[in-house]
Order: structure tokens, then sequence, then C-alpha cells
């Protein structure tokens, strides 16, 4: 990858997508192409060929897409998997329509079955049943992979897949209801210290397991796989350990400095109960994370005091 590359972030305003541009950047690729959704409605497929005719990108990291929490996949289960569907669909076809270099397209973890044998190898996809609650979403992304797949098959498309584990960071999204877990804790955890209140509430029983990775460690792993991995086979990405929602809640407690209690409402569902990827395939590669569980949550707490509390910023779902 040349310095001078024509690089478009699809989706730059997001966790990942955000990420991405700080760590090309400090790579010294500077021509990136960075559209905002009001100038590149990913869903329209004619808007999304006119772009790639247009600019003819040499390299695409496709982390555009509708994401969220446990919550949010249930309730907005048919937006998830159509604009899923849309997004990846138009990006890849005018990718391939437009001859780039490399496209790198990111999965989620929530592709595997829900019972997969732990940790998950990259083998696991489509052996049995999905996770009820995120199933609309992981069907999507599994069809992203397949076209990926098929169009390298096909059409010699130089297509990879990255299946990132459960992400965190700055430019998170911090949304109570329907954010991922880390953000919608630390927030949770923030309010009820200033209004001080007894107790904080985490959803489920604390006993599902997840592992966690900064979303700057992806941005690290995605750019190397970018300039050195082009097979079809699907890579993991995380950080090889997990820990209990229980011990992660009591770490994010600890880090925005709440002294009251914690409960926990079981009347919410726990989701998978286990979601620790096997990172052999990536860790041949030479990869390994940087930044540590602790210190990464101290960062987006920092992020989120700082953004989202001082100045009002609200990270979107991108
Ligand atoms: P998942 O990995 O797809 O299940 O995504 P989430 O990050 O939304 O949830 C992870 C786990 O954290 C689930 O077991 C949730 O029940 C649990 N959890 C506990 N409190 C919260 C919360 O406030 N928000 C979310 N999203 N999950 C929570």
């Amino acid at each position: 990858m040349k310095q001078t590359a024509k690089i478009y972030v699809a989706g730059h305003r997001g966790l990942v997508g955000s990420a991405l541009v700080r760590r090309l950047q400090a790579s010294g690729f500077s021509n990136l192409l960075l559209p905002t959704r009001r100038e590149l409605d990913l869903t329209r497929q004619q808007a999304v060929e006119d772009f790639f005719e247009r600019e003819r990108p040499d390299y695409v990291f496709l982390a555009a897409a509708k994401v969220g929490g446990i919550r949010a996949n249930s309730v907005f289960a048919g937006d998830f998997i159509r604009d899923n569907l849309l997004i990846q669909t138009n990006v890849i076809e005018s990718a391939r329509r437009a001859g780039v270099s490399k496209l790198l397209f990111l999965g989620s973890s929530c592709i595997y079955p829900k019972f997969a044998s732990q940790p998950i190898r990259e083998s696991e996809l489509m052996t049995g049943p999905l996770e009820p609650t995120n199933s609309a979403y992981a069907v999507a992304k599994i069809a992203g992979i397949e076209m990926v797949q098929a169009y390298r098959r096909q059409f010699d498309f130089p297509g990879i897949c990255l299946m990132p584990t459960n992400l965190y960071g700055p430019g998170d999204n911090f949304d109570l209801e329907n954010a991922h877990v880390a953000p919608a804790l630390m927030r949770r955890f923030h309010e009820a210290k200033l209004s001080e209140a007894p107790e904080v509430t985490v959803w489920g029983s604390g006993r599902p397991r997840r592992e966690f990775l900064h979303c700057d460690d992806l941005a690290d792993a995605a750019l190397l796989l970018m300039q050195e991995y082009d097979e079809a086979e699907i890579v993991n990405v995380g950080c090889g350990e997990d820990v209990s929602i229980a011990e992660l809640a009591e770490t994010i407690r600890d880090v925005v400095g709440y002294p009251g209690r914690l409960t926990f409402d079981a009347s919410k569902p726990d989701g998978t109960p286990r979601k620790l990827l096997d990172v052999s395939r990536l860790f041949a590669i030479g990869w390994r994370p940087k930044i540590a569980l602790r210190d990464g949550l101290e960062q987006a707490y920092q992020w989120y005091v700082e953004n989202v509390e001082t100045k009002g910023v609200r990270a979107t779902v991108s």
C-alpha cells in the first residue's frame, strides 16, 4: 500500500471507522476519501456506484454498518438486516466494478453459532443455529462474507473478511438503551455517580462472558491485514481473553469511581453464554493487541466525559 494510495473508509464517523482514520493518518496515509452520510447514502445503489466510478479508490475499508447492543439488535432487527445488506452489497459490487486493489469487509463475532465451541475458530461458521437476539444482523454479515468469497471465486475480487470480537473505545455509541454493554454501563455508572443513586442495574445474570478489544487495536490489525493478507478464509480479531459481564461491570464501576451497589436484572436477555474468539490465525501473522482492558476503558471513559458529556457530541451509529 503506497502512502499516496487513495483509501476509502466507509463509516468513518463510527467507532471502527474513526479508529481506522486515526491509524491511517498516523502511518502517513493522507489520501483518504471520507464522505459524510449526507454526501453519500450507502443504502442507495446508484449513489454508491456513482461515487466509486467518480473517485476510483484503490483500497476500501468497509466499516459502515448499522450496529448496536443486544436490545437494539432485537428491537430494530428489520432495520439491521435491511441496512446492512444494502450497504455491504452496494459497496462490494461498486468496488468490484471500479476495480479496487483491495477491499476489507468487517463482520462480527456474532456470526458464529450460539453454542459454538470455545474459543471460537473460524471454521465454526455455519455449523449451528445463531443467537436469536442478533440473528438478523448476523445473517446480513454472513451474507457479506459469502459475497466476498463468491466474488473472489467468480471475479478474482481482492476482498478479505475480518471478524472482530466485541469492540469499545472513543467514538462509541453511548446510548443507554441501544449501545453495547461497555459504553452503556459506563454512562449508567457515570450518571449514577452524579445523581448519587444508591445502585446501578446491569442487564441479565452477569454470567455471560465476552471478549473486549479496543477499536485502536482493531484498526491496527485491519491495516496490517489489508497489507499482508489475501486469502478467502475469514480472520478472527480479538485479544484471546474474556471476562464475565459482572467482572466487566466491576471494572467499569472502578474506572468511573462510582461508590454504589450493583444489581442484576434477570428479566433482560443474556444473549450468547460465551463469545471468545480463537485468534491463532491472526497471531500466526505476528499481530498482538497493545491495549489492556482496564487502560482502554479508562481512555474510553475520558473520551465520554470530554465529548459526550461536555460537548454534547452524540457518537452516531454508523
Ligand atoms: P452481545 O455481545 O451481542 O450480547 O452485545 P451487548 O454488548 O449488547 O451485551 C453483552 C452482554 O452484556 C449481554 O449479556 C447483556 O445482557 C449484558 N449487559 C449488561 N448490561 C447491559 C447494558 O446496559 N447494555 C447492554 N447492551 N448489554 C448489557
